[in-house]
């Protein structure tokens, strides 16, 4: 997603020692002349006040980057100063810029809030870490029975699999069979068909075209709809605060109706049988058809200790011995699917 900047807006601060709220780029209050502590949260002014920045000096500021915090005296300075505006000393030696990009808040929303930083003089000392509640380890007894139970579940698995793998053998008479064969076939043909314009088949003719959406881009691309969420403002570390919003990019594209010559699959030429004699469909291709393959399926049905069983298979060398009548032993399993099937000597 990207971030869309809309402009700059004056930001506040509270003053911790009377409470004023003061314009954000000004570093002492302007009341009590306190100086701005330096983890003070900026915040935004209300609703009938917003107004974007027209100053350039201003704004240059704001697009500087964060100001610097003095690590002598604290003081807030520009990131371009070099030395502190307060105490003169050198900036480059662990200055610490203010964090920024950070969403700022409205007065109303901070005071809403019951995390919102106390002022110092009213801040609740944390308790020592060593009283903080230390991990509940997990019970010794839940990991056995868990260990358990899965063990269980892995032998009632592995019983049930051996289970439905244990087959008996029976003997059991053909009483129908069925064969069926068939030959694929396709045809030369010309079709109409739609894709994206660039991904057409070589020898394609476009018919028509429109604009369609494609996807969606996080940062701005050609032919896209810019499609953005609510505005907010974050902080950019000088008071001065940012509205954005963020944005993706639904991108469009040309979508073809085209025309162009392709092999199409004909429904297949098929033959069956309830016999013993199978064979293959006979038909001629015209010029501009051609065969694809061919399948063969072929069905015994056999009655065995009153049940019936059924066997498939593609194999015509064993079909053709299943004469009705025949005696066959036959393997099944416990859900009597065949396993195998022997003629039986
Ligand atoms: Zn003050
Ligand atoms: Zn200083």
């Amino acid at each position: 997603m990207a971030r869309k900047s809309l402009g700059f807006v004056p930001l506040i601060w509270a003053c911790p020692s009377c409470g004023t709220q003061n314009p954000g780029p000004i570093k002492t209050c302007t009341s009590c002349g306190a100086p701005q502590p330096e983890d003070v949260q900026f915040l935004r002014v209300g609703e009938e006040e917003f107004n974007f920045i027209k100053d350039e000096a201003l704004i240059r500021m704001a697009k500087a980057g964060p100001d610097i915090h003095c690590p002598w005296c604290g003081t807030r300075n520009p990131s371009t100063a070099a030395v502190c505006s307060n105490c003169g000393g050198e900036l480059s030696q662990g200055g610490k810029p203010r964090q920024s990009g950070q969403k700022v808040q409205s007065a109303a929303e901070a005071a809403a809030q019951p995390q919102a930083p106390l002022p110092p003089q009213q801040a609740q000392p944390l308790p020592p870490a060593s009283a903080a509640q230390p991990a509940k380890p997990v019970n010794k007894k839940t990991i056995i029975i868990g260990v358990v139970v899965i063990a269980v579940l892995c032998l009632a698995g592995i019983l049930l699999v051996s289970w439905l793998n244990k087959t008996d053998t029976i003997q059991a008479t053909v009483t129908d069979v069925y064969w069926e064969r068939s030959v694929g076939i396709e045809e030369y043909q010309e079709v109409t068909a739609s894709d994206w314009c660039d991904e057409l088949p070589s020898d394609a003719e476009v018919l028509s075209y429109s604009q369609k959406y494609r996807y969606t881009s996080d940062s701005p691309a050609a032919n896209a709809t810019e499609v953005c969420g609510e505005e907010y403002v974050v902080d950019t570390g000088t008071g001065i605060g940012e509205v954005v919003q963020d944005c993706v990019y639904e991108v469009y594209a040309d979508y073809c109706q085209y025309s162009a010559w392709e092999w199409v699959a004909l429904s297949p030429m098929t033959v069956s049988g309830r016999d013993l004699s199978p064979y293959w469909p006979t038909f001629s291709l015209s010029d501009t058809q051609r065969e694809t393959g061919t399948a063969e399926e072929y069905v015994i049905t056999l009655t065995g200790d009153g049940e019936q069983y059924t066997y498939t298979t593609d194999d015509p060398d064993l079909f053709l011995q299943a004469e009705p009548g025949s005696v066959w032993e036959v393997t099944v399993n416990k859900l009597n699917q065949v396993r195998e099937l022997i003629p039986y000597n």
